[in-house]
């Protein structure tokens, strides 16, 4: 049970949670504020923040390498991404949408199904320069090649959708 990596943690272990944690939290934020500003014209400072998260998210990956020790090799990360933590993150939004109310309900409900679809992608076809992964900029949504209609999560028109390479 991936929890359990989390609650055994003496305070020195705690206090890197917590860094993984803001660290992870700013460069999701920061990348908002990067998406905000290039909706407002505003390149250098969409620019400024897109660096911003793209630094915060290195730290917060020097976080959770310092938490959980060594990276395994491909086949290890598989079986952990899709195996282990995409069950338990399922089960996770499940039960959290059955006892909430109103929006966060929706969004618990909207991330079930983003990881639905999440695990998809590896049950599904290799991606190609013609059909890369697309990603729904405004909920994360995961799609496989060009994306013709509005987004099936959120409901976000079709430009939405960012490539991945
Ligand atoms: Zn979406």
């Amino acid at each position: 049970m991936p929890l359990e990596r989390y609650v055994m943690l003496d305070q020195t272990q705690l206090d890197i949670a917590l860094a993984f944690a803001l660290e992870s939290r700013a460069a999701a934020r920061s990348q908002a504020f990067a998406l905000k500003a290039a909706q407002e014209n505003r390149g250098p400072e969409a620019r400024l923040f897109r660096a911003l998260s793209a630094s915060q998210s290195v730290a917060a990956r020097r976080w959770l390498m310092l938490l959980r020790g060594k990276i395994g090799d491909t086949g290890q990360n598989l079986q952990e991404a899709f195996q282990e933590e995409m069950p338990w993150k399922l089960e996770c939004y499940a039960q959290w949408q059955a006892r909430t109310a109103g929006g966060p309900a929706k969004a618990f409900e909207q991330a079930g199904e983003i990881a639905r679809r999440q695990e998809e992608l590896y049950h599904g076809h290799s991606p190609s320069e013609e059909t890369p992964y697309q990603v729904c900029a405004v909920c994360g949504c995961p799609a496989l090649g060009p994306v013709t209609e509005r987004c099936p999560v959120c409901g976000a028109l079709p430009e939405k959708f960012q490539a991945v390479d």
